[in-house]
């Protein structure tokens, strides 16, 4: 896209912009990243980081207007602090106006992020907890009394709709006081948890709280339709997002034949979402959410419609 290579002047640079959210494994997409961090800093070094931002955007909206007709609720945005220095406030959210996305469930290391975008816009920003104050407490946050105080003193403020994204590494991971704690408190006040997970530990967490709703991110990454298929059908308090998935659902832009089957089988489970999980991702954002119309288009108008924003807007907005 013009953006990277007006901005970082490398063709390798472009490459990696490109293909990053699309059909990659974890690990790829985590490469790329060191790749492409380590190239944005030197660009960095010449150009103030709000600079970047600002010729980023000008970029952007000067390339062809994104296919707005179809309004989008993106459910997975994170505005980190690593991205703070290259994309203000304005910048991200003059991204999700330009890619037609008018709303978005938002959550950032530290939560601060989140906070920014949301003072800045509250009809467009849905806010959810996140429990990592810094990367670091991504590891062992589910054991941290530290951590489980933090969330109940920020979620004292009940401006949230969800607790996440979180991540659960391990099945054993669902079964410590914080997560039974968790789920108590997302039960009590209707808290959507934001999960990154196998399916086994979605199993895990549903059997700790039958009455909780998760949101299980990325429709766990790696799963195929089937197994989402079989989650969904089990556990009605259950729905899946498919950011970072649009390689499996559509590769080469054509919609897969059995996600296909899936979409139409659980019509109202499903909701789109770019993953905003590294800097580089924004520079290519209005791209992301095209990527995800193409195939949205490729569904009976009433079922793209409820994936693209009516299933987000009736989980998550009061
Ligand atoms: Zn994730």
């Amino acid at each position: 896209m013009a953006v990277a290579v007006a901005v970082a002047g490398s063709d390798r640079t472009y490459a990696v912009f490109r293909i990053s959210p699309r059909g990659m494994n974890t690990s790829d997409i985590e490469s790329a990243s060191v790749q492409m961090m380590s190239r944005h800093q030197q660009t960095a070094k010449y150009l103030n980081g709000v600079i970047l931002g600002a010729l980023l955007a000008f970029f952007a909206s000067s390339t062809l207007p994104a296919d707005t007709t179809l309004p989008i609720f993106d459910t997975h945005i994170h505005y980190n602090h690593d991205n703070w220095a290259s994309f203000s406030p304005q910048a991200v959210l003059a991204l999700l106006q330009q890619a037609g996305v008018t709303r978005a469930l938002v959550s950032s290391t530290p939560d601060d992020g989140t906070l920014m975008l949301y003072r800045q816009d509250p009809k467009r920003i849905i806010p959810v907890l996140r429990p990592y104050r810094t990367p670091a407490d991504r590891v062992d946050w589910f054991r941290s009394a530290e951590v489980l105080a933090y969330i109940e003193k920020r979620l004292a403020q009940n401006i949230y709709r969800g607790i996440g994204e979180f991540h659960l590494t391990d099945v054993g991971d669902a079964a410590t006081d914080n997560i039974a704690r968790l789920i108590q408190d997302a039960v009590k006040h209707e808290l959507v948890l934001h999960v990154h997970s196998d399916a086994e530990a979605i199993r895990a967490l549903f059997a700790i709280g039958p009455q909780v709703k998760i949101l299980w991110a990325h429709a766990g990454m790696s799963a195929p339709p089937s197994l989402v298929a079989e989650l969904l059908g089990n556990h009605p308090g259950l729905w899946a997002e498919i950011s970072l998935r649009a390689g499996d659902i559509a590769p080469d832009g054509r919609l897969d034949a059995k996600w296909r089957a899936l979409f139409l089988r659980h019509p109202d489970r499903f909701m789109v979402g770019t993953d905003t999980w590294a800097t580089f991702i924004w520079s290519d954002y209005v791209e992301v959410v095209r990527e995800h119309r193409d195939w949205l288009h490729q569904l009976p108008k009433d079922i793209a419609v409820k994936i693209a924003y009516d299933n987000a807007a009736r989980l998550f907005t009061r």
